[in-house]
């Protein structure tokens, strides 16, 4: 957490020390920054510096080169204990970035680290106008003028500790999800794994080998998989969805879904008699369609739990009343069909959100003809037909007679970097996928001919540009840049045509393939959409889960205590989907060693006696911070429960009576930045004189 320790103990109020508007103007010392030339080169710093001095209860106006530096720090250090000031403005940078380094700094300096406003100079100023140095000039002293004016305003307030319950939710059982859950049983902490499907293992389960290095995906899966499931601090709760979360970082309750399998997993041993019984075959969506699978049944040999399910759509109990040969096959009694789902209600301290991706799915209408032609295939598709224990048993076939195809073309970046056909951002594994399966096709034949219908190969990370080279020269597969405009099939040999206009050659061309294989992008998952209005978090323009700070936050959520793991946060591989879900743990456990964590006091406040206890702030409130209580005073009043408030303000600016406000943020702090922006400074006197006399 980065709210600083309270200076002394919390006295429990959920109101500011002093009522706001206080008369008195407080001792200031203003801080201007440079930040080297990102400020200076713009600004007239010593012209901010000037007007600041004259300002009313300024004490000290001092400029720095770096005011986040150590020598920055010390000087106002140095400048609140000679003047005894009790109010600082730094005007720098956004105070996103290092509000936290200044309320350490001055609280260093015994004031309270809340009495401390920043004015941003750079971002709103310096970096929007650098065309225009007087006018940035002016506007910064503008800004300082106004945030002197909000310093004098600002209260005291204290952070306040709440205990963190030493246990995690991971939501989401891939590979992102399987680590994080690993790493943080064995730091010693209780966790909860939820997965929607029978089985953890999520998509990289459905690969055949992985890039870089070759390794067949579920060889390495699969012991992590076991790994996790008989691991003593973690419970797997599989087949299972999270319907409500409530409470803040420390104090979550959570409450899951447990769906009926409709076997007994204590009873079930996995043995299959069961699935051997059953007469009913349909698609096995494991297999993308192209195996099938029983009414009861796994998705796919390593499942983890290794517990059977029964799909109660196609199972012909449930149609018509009848079978049950798979009651009768079962020698364990582990077949229930009167079971019932079961709600599990879990208290926990931090959640992990590892809710992964979906591969997008081409338009139905659209130029690649995937819902058209037979021979048309999704990557994901590819993965299972090369796959060893696949539907195909890891032979290559073409979807339309089952013959191994010898002309294949990879057609990239389809649903990424393209808006008019998917999403605008690139997928990042999509290049390095395609230059892995073509590398599998020629191992498996090397006499088939491989083409790549590419904008840029994307070949970063380690190894990765290496493989590339060596697809392109040791495999002699053709990398043709261009993106094709039109497909067609023959009717007869169901040969797939791509015409495209090959840039580096300047030319339109035709080629035939006997199967055609689209690199389909990464889009969020279904369950992340769900997951996401469960817990409110907020998520990119792509979709996808928006981290706190996108380079110093990367796994943290604008929500104290839920952290982003893998694919749920953006496009990634599996390396990088490790390397987060392993940083997410440990920014999980750190609350939980702690077993405390400080919050933020700037939250919203309620005046008792002007509340008429209408609830409209409980309506809106996007976090469902206000609660109404029975009041000393009489009658119900809001409260604010503050480890839920985010101080966004929904609240003060819907309540009628005026009652609730946020703290450094009241009406009064307010006005009083308003007035001084609309003060008559000698330039506004200047200009106005200005037009007068032209309109005279
Ligand atoms: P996922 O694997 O998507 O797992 C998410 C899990 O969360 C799933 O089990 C899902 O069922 C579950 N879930 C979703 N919603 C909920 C919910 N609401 N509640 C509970 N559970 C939920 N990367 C490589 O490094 N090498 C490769 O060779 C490679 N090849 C690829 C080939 C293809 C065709 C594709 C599409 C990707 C490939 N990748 C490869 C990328 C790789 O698949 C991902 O990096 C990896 O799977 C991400 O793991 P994850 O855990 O974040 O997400
Ligand atoms: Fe489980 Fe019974 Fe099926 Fe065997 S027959 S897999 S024990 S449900
Ligand atoms: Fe296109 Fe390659 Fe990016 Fe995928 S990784 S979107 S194929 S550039
Ligand atoms: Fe809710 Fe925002 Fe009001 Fe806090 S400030 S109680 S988060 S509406």
């Amino acid at each position: 957490m980065t709210a600083p320790a309270p200076q002394e103990k919390d006295t429990g109020t959920n109101a500011p020390k002093k009522e706001a508007g206080s008369t008195t103007v407080p001792k200031i010392g203003v801080f201007i920054c440079h930040c080297g030339s990102n400020i200076a080169g713009v600004v007239d710093c010593g012209k901010v510096r000037d007007a600041a001095e004259k300002l009313p209860g300024v004490a000290v106006a001092k400029e720095n080169k770096y005011t986040c530096s150590d020598l920055g720090q010390a000087e106002i250090i140095k400048a609140i204990k000679e003047n005894g000031l009790e109010r600082v403005v730094v005007a720098s940078c956004s105070p996103r970035l290092h509000e936290p380094t200044f309320r350490k700094c001055i609280q260093q300096a015994g004031l309270n680290p809340y009495l401390l406003h920043m004015v941003n100079i750079r971002e709103q100023c310096s970096w929007v106008h650098a065309h225009e140095k007087e006018k940035a000039t002016e506007k910064a002293s503008d800004l300082v003028r106004m945030g002197v004016s909000k310093a004098a305003q600002l209260e005291p307030l204290e952070a306040r500790e709440v205990p963190v319950e030493p246990t995690s939710l991971v939501i989401g059982g891939g590979v992102a999800g399987i680590q994080a859950a690993l790493d943080l049983g064995n730091m010693g902490f209780k966790v909860d794994l939820v997965e929607t499907q029978p089985s953890i293992g999520g998509k990289m389960a459905q690969l055949d080998k992985t890039f870089p290095t070759g390794d067949c995906a579920i060889c390495i899966l699969a012991p992590k998989m076991v790994e996790l499931s008989r691991h003593p601090n973690i419970t797997l709760l599989s087949y299972s969805d999270v319907e409500e979360v409530k409470g803040y970082i420390g104090s979550y309750d959570v409450k899951v879904r447990r769906k009926a399998r409709f076997v007994h997993e204590d009873k079930c041993v996995g043995c299959g008699l069961c699935s051997d019984a059953c007469p009913v075959k349909i698609d096995n969506e494991f297999d993308l369609g192209f195996g099938q699978r029983k009414a009861i049944y796994i998705p796919f040999p390593q499942a983890v739990p290794l517990k059977y399910t029964l799909d109660k759509e196609h199972c012909l109990h449930f149609k018509s009343g009848k079978c049950l040969l798979c009651v009768k096959a079962c020698t364990n009694n582990a077949i229930d069909h009167t079971m019932q789902d079961e709600i599990l209600n879990l208290k926990v301290g931090t959640i992990i959100v590892a809710t992964g991706y979906e591969t997008y799915i081409p338009q139905k209408k659209g130029v690649y003809k995937y819902w058209e032609y037979d021979n048309v295939i999704t990557a994901l598709e590819l993965e299972r037909l090369l796959n060893a224990s696949g539907p195909t048993g890891g032979h290559l076939i073409r979807p339309s007679d089952g013959k191994p195809p010898k002309r294949v073309a990879f057609i990239q970046c389809v649903g990424s970097r393209n808006k008019k056909i998917g999403n605008n951002y690139c997928s990042r594994v999509c290049c390095m996928y395609a230059i892995k399966n073509a590398q599998i096709i020629m191992e498996h034949d090397e006499e088939t001919k491989i083409a790549v219908y590419y904008n840029d190969i994307r070949a970063f990370g380690k190894g990765f540009e290496e493989l590339y080279h060596r697809i392109r020269e040791d495999y002699a597969v053709e990398f043709i840049r261009g993106r094709p405009a039109k497909l067609s099939q023959d009717p007869e040999t169901k040969a797939i045509k791509i015409r495209a206009e090959e840039t580096l050659l300047n030319k339109i061309t035709e080629r035939e393939f006997d199967l055609v294989v689209l690199s389909t992008g990464l889009v969020p998952s279904e369950g992340s959409k769900k997951i996401g209005k469960i817990l409110g978090l907020t998520v990119s323009p792509d979709g996808f889960f928006m981290e706190a700070h996108p380079k110093l936050r990367p796994v943290d959520t604008a929500i104290d205590g839920i952290f982003l793991a893998g694919c749920a946060q953006s496009p990634k591989d599996i390396p990088d989907s490790v390397a987060q879900a392993k940083a997410a743990a440990s920014s999980a456990a750190a609350p939980m060693f702690a077993k405390k964590v400080w919050i933020e006091p700037l939250t919203a406040f309620v005046d008792e006696d002007l509340c008429a206890g209408c609830g409209l702030c409980i309506d809106l409130c996007p976090y469902g911070a206000p609660e109404l209580v029975q009041s000393e005073k009489g009658g119900m009043k809001a409260h604010i429960i503050e480890a839920l408030c985010h101080g966004c303000g929904t609240c003060a600016a819907s309540c009628p009576q005026k009652a609730v406000a946020p703290k450094q943020f009241t009406d009064d702090q307010i006005y009083s930045e308003l007035q001084a922006a609309l003060a008559e400074t000698p330039r506004k006197h200047a200009a106005k004189k200005k037009v007068e006399a032209e309109v005279s």
